[in-house]
């Protein structure tokens, strides 16, 4: 989409300027508005500005907001960090040329660039309370005026980036930059522009840096300067637009074959997948905190990695020319280098460093020969020929990482590996995306928890220990509802509990086809559900959707009962599902190639996952087979702790001979 060609402009209106019934201001629809997120983030630690948390939202999520009640379009020009700000839900153009940050100016031809309304009002991502007349008042001062550019002037001061502008101002801006122009004064005093007078500066507050962001933070929560955000604002502030879920009736007509009596594996997730919304909410972290977190912004690498020229082994750095062509090599040793020690003498050509791993190569030297291979002779040391090229065993500069270069990317889930990489950068803290919060209850009138007496007929709660025990390792908030009797006052007590202080809400049986149980109905109620059948096994019956209460909605996962059906459906739909609402670039699960160790009798037409134990064939290294844990009743959790993972039987599938390939999920990764 950002490869497109600007369209040819012809603009829908005619010029307000130019009619002969001038309106009194600039109508909504004929601007589009601007949100200037494209700088380098020079004063805040290189992070990026408009991504920074600013009561619950992002910085520039508040400018588009109120820009948005004001006027027919928005967008954003950004050029970092694309992706969390595509997830605003609006177009994001990066400038022409990213690298030069040419400043607001840059932003300005971009707008113009992609304009499609006759005017274009800019506003920059770190003013989060300008007043919601602005475009208004802009467009007012341009027609008294008849002006092509309208600036802002509060408490004595020009804000030049609050600017509404004409749309076929760009060729001139073009020339103007082209020329080597870059402050946006120059530019305007070539054209018939308007300053026109607000009374707060307070509302064009700007923030450059975290302290600013955190005193301003206070005083607007306080402050009655500031006004409140129009309905249509606050309204997209409860949820963002991106974060809302859409109508179910209006995805499911996107996929085909839908049927929800009978509904394949693939058709499920995509459903799914089309339906859930990442929750776009960036906090701060401490970096050990951000284990198993999403990064919300690139981790930019602010110097190359490593910083210095370094060696690999501890042996002696010498200069390449010095290395005989085919003959041995004899070099006299000027003295000693330690990793975290200066050597401050020179090594001049025909000698060597003693150099230990991790010290700093002398300057000229580019090679390092290993201790083992060299003969030492008091002061000198002889190099056999042929054991050593160019560069062998040292590290150079930036070649793990140079400055400026993402080291890692926004939607990356955190692991050990990443921890350690952005410490090695010297950064303490990240921006992470919050944690998703999952509230989950269990629902039957026979399941009683641990701790209380089982009665005749009653079976202890298991599927909320083994969701818990899920949604940890997935890095969700868990708010545990318990176990819910099939009373309707209840349910909807508990489910109107789940979504207004969850994102997703994971309810567990009731929830077969044809079952009189009172939480379908429940569910239908409170939301936009659907109740599927499923061509898998386990884990037929699935409820799936979105439920509101008090205008807050969350996700619906209502999860078979049996327990290992619980788990099956939870790895095959709700897990990815979550890990894409915690803003995950989540890959598919790598399925494994595996040896059936016996027959297994399967029918096509439906998903089965079997319980496996993972054998290495012995006669073939590198090679394992499956074998099924026997008894695979929905019930029996046994089989899921016994197996290390699924053998999944594809929907097409039929059965299988005992020696054939079959796919494996296996259960662990590393820690
Ligand atoms: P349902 O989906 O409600 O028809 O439940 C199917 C089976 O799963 C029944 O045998 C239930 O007793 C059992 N079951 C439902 N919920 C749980 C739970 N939380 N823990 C253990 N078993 C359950
Ligand atoms: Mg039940």
């Amino acid at each position: 989409m950002r490869d497109t060609p600007p369209a040819p402009r012809e603009p829908p209106y005619t010029h307000p300027l130019t009619e002969p019934n001038m309106p009194e201001t600039l109508a909504p629809d004929a601007i589009t508005g601007l949100v200037l997120a494209g700088g380098r983030g020079s004063r805040m630690g290189g992070s990026d500005k408009g991504l920074q948390p600013f009561r619950g939202l992002p910085l520039a999520m508040h400018a588009l907001l109120r820009l948005q009640a004001q006027v027919g379009m928005v967008m954003i020009n950004a050029n970092r960090n694309l992706a969390a700000y595509e997830a605003f839900g609006v177009p994001v153009w990066p400038d022409a040329d990213p690298l030069a940050y040419a400043g607001p100016l840059a932003g300005f031809a971009t707008g113009l660039t992609h304009c499609d309304t006759p005017w274009l009002l800019t506003v920059p991502c770190d003013c989060p309370l300008f007043p919601p007349n602005l475009a208004q008042r802009l467009g007012q001062g341009l027609a008294d005026a008849s002006a092509e550019v309208a600036m802002v002037r509060v408490g004595g001061r020009t804000q030049p980036v609050f600017c509404l502008l004409r749309a076929d101002l760009l060729e001139s801006l073009s020339r103007f930059l082209d020329g080597g122009g870059s402050k946006i004064d120059a530019w305007t005093a070539t054209l018939k522009t308007v300053e026109v007078d607000f009374d707060h500066p307070g509302e064009f507050e700007n923030v450059n840096s975290l302290p600013e962001l955190r005193a301003l933070e206070q005083t607007s929560l306080t402050s009655s300067s500031s006004p409140a955000p129009t309905a249509r604002s606050s309204l997209a502030m409860s949820a963002s637009p991106s974060t809302l879920p859409p109508d179910l009736a209006q995805v499911v007509s996107c996929v085909s074959g839908y049927d929800p009596k009978a509904l394949p594996v693939d058709k499920v997730q995509d459903v799914i997948r089309r339906f859930v919304r990442p929750v776009r909410v960036a906090e701060r972290v401490d970096l050990r905190a951000a284990l198993g977190r999403v990064l919300a912004e690139d981790v930019i690498a602010p110097m190359d990695v490593p910083a210095h020229n370094n060696s690999g082994m501890d042996g002696y750095a010498l200069r390449s020319d010095d290395l005989g062509a085919d003959g041995a090599t004899t070099l006299r040793i000027a003295g000693t280098g330690l990793a975290g020690h200066e050597f401050s003498g020179d090594v001049p050509a025909g000698s060597c460093l003693r150099i230990m791993t991790g010290a700093v190569l002398p300057a000229g030297c580019d090679t390092v020969v290993p201790q083992e291979f060299c003969r030492v002779d008091g002061e000198l040391i002889h190099i056999p020929p042929g054991v050593l090229q160019r560069g062998d065993n040292a590290r150079m500069r930036g070649e793990d990482l140079r400055a400026g270069q993402p080291a890692l990317p926004a939607g990356k889930l955190l692991r050990p590996a990443d921890i350690g990489l952005i410490a090695s950068l010297g950064q303490a803290e990240v921006m992470a995306w919050r944690r998703l919060r999952v509230a989950f209850l269990s629902s039957g009138d026979e399941l009683r928890s641990i701790g209380q007496p089982l009665s005749e007929g009653c079976v202890y709660d298991s599927n909320r220990y083994t969701l818990w025990a899920m949604l940890q390792r997935l890095g969700c908030d868990v708010l545990d509802l318990g176990v819910v009797r099939d009373d309707p006052a209840l349910l909807e007590a508990a489910l109107r509990h789940a979504c207004e202080n969850a994102d997703a809400v994971i309810t567990s049986g009731g929830v077969s086809v044809g079952e009189a149980d009172h939480l379908r109905s429940v569910m239908a109620a409170l939301g936009d559900v659907a109740f599927w059948r499923i061509a898998m096994r386990p884990g037929r019956p699935m409820a799936f959707g979105s439920i509101a209460s008090h205008d807050q909605r969350a996700v619906l996962f209502g999860l078979p009962g049996n327990p290992v059906a619980v788990m099956v459906t939870f790895y095959a739909f709700v897990r990815d599902a979550l890990l894409h609402m915690m803003g995950a670039a989540a890959k598919p699960l790598p399925l494994l190639p595996v040896a059936a160790q016996t027959a297994l009798r399967k029918r096509p037409g439906r998903t089965e996952y079997q319980r496996a134990v993972l054998t290495p064939l012995p006669d073939q290294p590198g090679r394992y087979c499956a074998r099924t844990t026997g008894d695979q009743g929905s019930g029996i959790l046994r089989s899921m702790s016994e197996a290390d993972g699924f053998i999944v039987l594809r929907h097409e599938q039929g059965s299988v001979q005992a020696g054939e390939t079959v796919e494996f999920l296996p259960f662990e990764g590393l820690v």
